[in-house]
């Protein structure tokens, strides 16, 4: 292996790139920039295998800036990117790097962008090209884009895009390209295309492989919330207020449309945020990304493709609100923290079907993700009110205090109060909009589950006899999941299906509803018939001629938090409605259930 190398004076660059590097801040070359910028610089052809965030833009771009001839006004250098986002920025990294180079000239391309713009602007002449695959082969087909005088290619996060169905385009592009050229390679993963692209079209290529970004990621503080007990957004929200380090954030969900509904939910809480997806104009995404960067924005809810390559030095905070799909995406995601060398903190929602996931990412990454205990609501007003004090503190500090200290000493004397009444009138004048301590209820623990039995469904809750003693059935706790057992013995008599506004988005098992329906309407576990987990809500069998007490007390369940609103669910299960014929009251607790939809 290489030594490591502690300046960029030691890769052969020149003299203004050294320049340059030293002004915009760089100190020391990455292992991806230390290994691969000499080999470029000989010339040979190359493959770079690195994880997001170690500094490929660099490694690629000093050494085919040296080439460049600044007087040939023609496309010296292609770069391929998978998303325009990341054309644009690399382009304007080229751009900070040729701050010391007068007249190089470097062009983003890419779809959605108007011909005409693109067409006048390839007129004037770019020294170096990046686009998208699609984009360029449209400008190759129609000869508006001319590679005579390329001297580098480059291929950028090429697995990403062969993920986004590029690849065709992207071989297009290499079949149409002048033979004499360098190429680059630059992928985090290796499949199987890919190595075979990179032997058709590279010449005897040199491989530069960066083990999984160590460096990047040990700078990242990696946590996970189970979730249960409180909705999500509750949850964010209660954490963003309370975390010490936070700047601004990219949130990760998996659709569009969840980036906008959450996005909205989040301006309702008065923070500043947008959401970030494919179906925005360039334009509008790129004010996004502006607006993120400038502080106008705090929070941006993205999803993997439109939130790739971002480079937003200030987000303290990656939030996998949903669970990523593969290990790949989770560690691309977090890469949008922990940049230019500050600190960064990732968390990530876990619903407890998901924990195999969570374990395959740690498994993966090689590093441990610690649960992270949710701020109480007590923790939260804590942080509320040292804020208030630190801000107090800060006014006390400064000037003009006079004025109003008359005008608090008129208020106690014709109010008859103290000053430090009227100081707490003022504080509670202060937090109008935003109050101090926060409503709603900290998640109440889950029952635990009792383990007595009785023979009727409906247990006379005042006096818990059990009936079978040491029965051979299992206690419903050490059972299988309900829903993986094939066919759940159908209790005897006929049964009613009910509806509960809990599901699986609230981190709700099955075993979760037969535990606090057979604790608070006393039912015993084995009479509660099939139960359907969907992901909003859920179905359960209960037996037929439910006394009031029982409904009653499900009236005012909840389950990890949520209030169930159990209520008689439109279809029927096949059996009948017999409980309404036994129990006369019952009907009528059905019927206003049914009346309040
Ligand atoms: P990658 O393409 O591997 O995901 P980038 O090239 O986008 O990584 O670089 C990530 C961040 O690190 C950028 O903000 C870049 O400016 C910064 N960076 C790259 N190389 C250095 C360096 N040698 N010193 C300081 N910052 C660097
Ligand atoms: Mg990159």
């Amino acid at each position: 292996m290489t030594t490591a190398v502690d300046s960029f004076a030691d890769l052969g660059l020149s003299n203004t790139l050294l320049k340059t590097l030293a002004e915009i801040g760089y100190e020391t070359p990455s292992p991806i920039q230390a290994q691969c910028i000499p080999v470029l610089l000989d010339g040979h052809d190359l493959i770079g295998m690195a994880q997001t965030g170690t500094g490929k833009t660099a490694a690629f771009a000093l050494p085919l800036m040296e080439q460049i001839d600044v007087k040939v006004a023609k496309p010296q250098a292609l770069i391929l990117t998978p998303t325009r986002e990341l054309a644009i920025q690399v382009a304007e990294a080229l751009q900070s790097y040729a701050k010391n180079l007068p007249g190089f000239h470097v062009l983003p391309i890419y779809g959605g962008q108007s011909y005409t713009i693109q067409l006048k602007q390839l007129a004037r002449g770019a020294h170096v090209i990046v686009g998208t695959p699609g984009r360029v082969m449209d400008h190759l087909e129609r000869k508006t884009l001319n590679l005579d005088s390329l001297k580098t290619l480059v291929l950028d996060e090429a697995d990403e895009m062969l993920r986004m169905g590029f690849i065709d385009d992207v071989e297009w592009i290499l079949e149409h390209t002048p033979e004499q050229h360098q190429t680059a390679l630059f992928s985090a993963t290796m499949p199987e295309q890919i190595r075979r692209v990179a032997q058709k079209y590279l010449v005897d290529p040199r491989e530069i492989k960066i083990k999984a970004a160590t460096a990047t990621v040990a700078a990242i503080r990696q946590v996970y919330w189970q979730v249960s007990g409180l909705h999500k957004l509750d949850a964010l929200t209660r954490i963003l207020e309370v975390e010490d380090e936070f700047d601004a954030a990219i949130i990760f969900v998996r659709t569009k449309t969840a980036t906008v509904e959450l996005a909205d939910k989040l301006n309702a809480r008065g923070y500043a945020a947008a959401a970030l997806n494919g179906d925005l104009n360039q334009q509008m995404r790129e004010r996004v990304i502006e607006q993120l960067k400038s502080g106008a924005l705090d929070i941006v809810i993205a999803t993997d493709v439109a939130a790739r390559g971002i480079d937003v030095p200030r987000i303290s905070h990656v939030v996998n609100y949903d669970i990523p799909y593969d290990t790949e995406a989770y560690v691309h995601r977090i890469g949008r923290t922990g940049r230019a060398g500050r600190n960064g903190h990732a968390i990530l929602f876990v619903a407890p079907r998901e924990i195999r996931m969570l374990r395959t990412i740690e498994r993966a990454t090689r590093q441990p993700i610690a649960p992270l205990t949710l701020p109480s609501r007590a923790d939260v007003t804590n942080k509320r009110v040292a804020d208030f004090k630190e801000k107090v503190a800060e006014v006390l500090g400064g000037e003009g205090l006079d004025f109003f200290a008359n005008i608090v000493s008129q208020i106690a004397e014709e109010q008859n109060v103290g000053a430090e009444e009227v100081a707490a009138a003022l504080a509670l004048m202060a937090q109008e909009g935003k109050p101090l301590q926060i409503a709603g209820e900290d998640p109440v623990p889950r029952p635990a589950p009792r383990d007595d039995r009785h023979a009727s469904p409906f247990s006379d809750r005042e006096q818990r006899k059990p009936r079978f003693e040491g029965g051979d059935r299992p206690r419903f706790d050490d059972r299988p999941r309900r829903e993986d057992r094939p066919s759940r013995p159908v209790p005897a008599g006929d049964m009613v299906r009910y509806r509960i506004d809990v599901g699986r988005e609230h981190g709700v098992e099955v075993r979760d509803i037969v535990g606090a329906i057979a604790n608070e309407a006393g039912i015993e576990s084995r009479f509660i018939g099939r139960i359907g987990l969907y992901e909003e809500s859920s179905t359960v069998e209960l037996p037929a001629g439910m006394p009031g007490e029982a409904a009653n007390a499900l009236k005012r369940t909840r389950i990890r938090g949520v209030p169930i609103n159990l209520r008689p669910d439109e279809g029927r299960p096949g059996g009948s409605f017999g409980g309404e014929r036994k129990f006369d009251g019952e009907r009528s607790f059905k019927k206003k259930k049914f009346a309040d939809r």
